[in-house]
This record gives C-alpha cells, structure tokens and sequence, in this order.
C-alpha cells in the first residue's frame, strides 16, 4: 500500500491510500491537552483509542448511524472513507463537568433534565470556541450541516450511554466531529476514545478517561487499558 501522509495531528497520522478516497488513520500514543499547551505520551494509548474507535463506530453502524468507519488494519490503524470536514465540534453532555461548569456554574456531576449539545468551531487557533448557529452560518455552515451535527450528537448519545451503562460506565460527556463523503452524504468521523469522551465507573465514580492526564491524577495507562477491556470484553 502506498501512503502517503496527509496530516499529522495532535493524536493521530492521516495517511492517503492507493484506494481513492480511503485514508489510514494511525493513532499515536502522544497526548495533548489545553489545547496543546500540555504534552504527554503513554504506551497503549493509540492501541486503545483506535480498537475503541473501530468497535464503536461499527456498533453505530449497526444501530443507524453513517459513520467514516471502513475497517481495523492493525492495533493502532484503522481505514475510514475520506471526508471533507465539518468545521465544527459537537459536544454531548450528560452530567455536568469540565467548562459547563465554568460556564454556568453548575456543580460537578449535576445530572441533565436532558442531554445538552454545544456546537464549536473547530479552529486551535481560537481555542475551539463555543458559537451558535448564527456564528455557524456567518463562517459559511448550513442550516442543513447544523441540524446534521445536532441530530448525530443525540443519536451518537441514545446509542452509546446504554452501551457503556451495560459495561458500567457513565458517558458523561463527549466530543464527536463530522463530514461529508464524495457525493456529500454527510456521516460521523474522526474517533470516539477516552480521549474525546468523559467515561467514569458507575459504582465508584472513578474516572477512566483523559481527565487522568489532564489533571495530574496518575492511573492514566490503567484507565485506558480498563476502558478497552469493558469495550471489547
Ligand atoms: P487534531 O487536528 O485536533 O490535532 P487529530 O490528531 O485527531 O486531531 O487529527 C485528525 C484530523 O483528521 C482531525 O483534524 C480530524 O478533523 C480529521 N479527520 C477525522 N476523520 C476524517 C476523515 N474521515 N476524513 C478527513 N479528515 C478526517
Ligand atoms: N473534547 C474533545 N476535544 C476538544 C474539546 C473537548 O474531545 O477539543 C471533549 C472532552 O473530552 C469532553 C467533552 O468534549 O468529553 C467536553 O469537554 P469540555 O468542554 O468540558 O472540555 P474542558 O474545557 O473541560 O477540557
């Protein structure tokens, strides 16, 4: 197979294939967080996050939601349909935790009435903000790709938090991103892991995600290699 690298990000290698529009997605075992202002890098990360990501994305498929997911190649590579990307980041909250709580003032753990969507506009060098549809449509997103993204957020949600409740997990809150394929179809991509999601154990509220490394708490390896084992287990 000929790649060739399309883009290297925080987390993962982008690779163009010889297969026109699929691309090798390798996930790295580098963190980031802060918005890269935090960098560190633990063995099994990448391994985790890709075996999540695969294993999740075919469990959507099966449960009605379009996804970029094609195939796992190895433990840390997975090949998805290319895209042209959405420039937003749907963010699903369950409970309350991380900047909600800075921005409202809620107190950790509140449970939601209802799941809360937030749209951000995908760009590091503003730090991801929080934006509206009226932000949306003036960057040049329509109506129709709005209403796609908070569509896919409830029903990414309504698939998985029973999923993981199953594994005795909480999705507490998660980041997922879309795009649309060659024929403009629009589906979910990029990945699904403890690094965009907020997992904690039901019985003992422990966390098991990237919350470990962003606040220093240790256990990180741990959590993640846990994470995948209730996943695939
Ligand atoms: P970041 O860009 O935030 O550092 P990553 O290291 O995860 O993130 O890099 C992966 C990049 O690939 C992201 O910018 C993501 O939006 C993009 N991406 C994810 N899935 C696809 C896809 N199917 N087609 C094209 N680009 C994708
Ligand atoms: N998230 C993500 N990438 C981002 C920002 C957030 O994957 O660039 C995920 C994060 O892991 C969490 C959810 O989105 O599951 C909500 O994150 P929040 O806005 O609370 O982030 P914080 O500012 O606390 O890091």
């Amino acid at each position: 197979m000929t790649e060739t690298l399309l883009y290297e990000g925080k987390a993962k290698k982008v690779f163009t294939t010889d297969e026109p529009n699929v691309l090798l997605h390798t996930y790295k075992d580098d963190a980031t967080a802060f918005n890269a202002k935090k960098r560190g890098s633990w063995e099994g990360k990448g391994k985790t996050n890709a075996t999540m990501s695969a294993a999740l994305f075919a469990y959507l498929e099966q449960n009605g939601v379009p996804t970029h997911f094609l195939e796992q190649v190895d433990d840390t590579s997975i090949k998805t349909k290319k895209l042209d990307m959405l420039p937003v980041e749907v963010v699903v909250r369950n409970l309350a935790t991380g900047s909600i709580k800075r921005l409202l003032g809620f107190e950790e753990g509140r449970k939601f009435k209802a799941p809360i969507i937030e749209l951000c506009y995908k760009d590091d060098d503003l730090d991801d903000p929080l934006v509206n549809w009226h932000h949306l449509r003036e960057i040049g997103v329509s109506d129709e790709d709005i209403e796609f993204c908070e569509e896919l957020g409830f029903k990414v949600n309504e698939v998985l938090a029973p999923f993981f409740d199953e594994r005795g997990i909480i999705l507490v809150d998660f980041k997922v991103e879309a795009g649309k394929d060659e024929n403009g179809n629009p589906m979910l991509a990029d990945e699904i892991s403890p690094d965009t999601c907020r997992f904690w154990d039901k019985e003992t509220n422990e966390k098991l995600d990237k919350d470990r490394f962003r606040n220093d708490m240790g256990g990180i390896e741990e959590a993640y290699a846990e994470m995948l084992r209730r996943v695939t287990s």
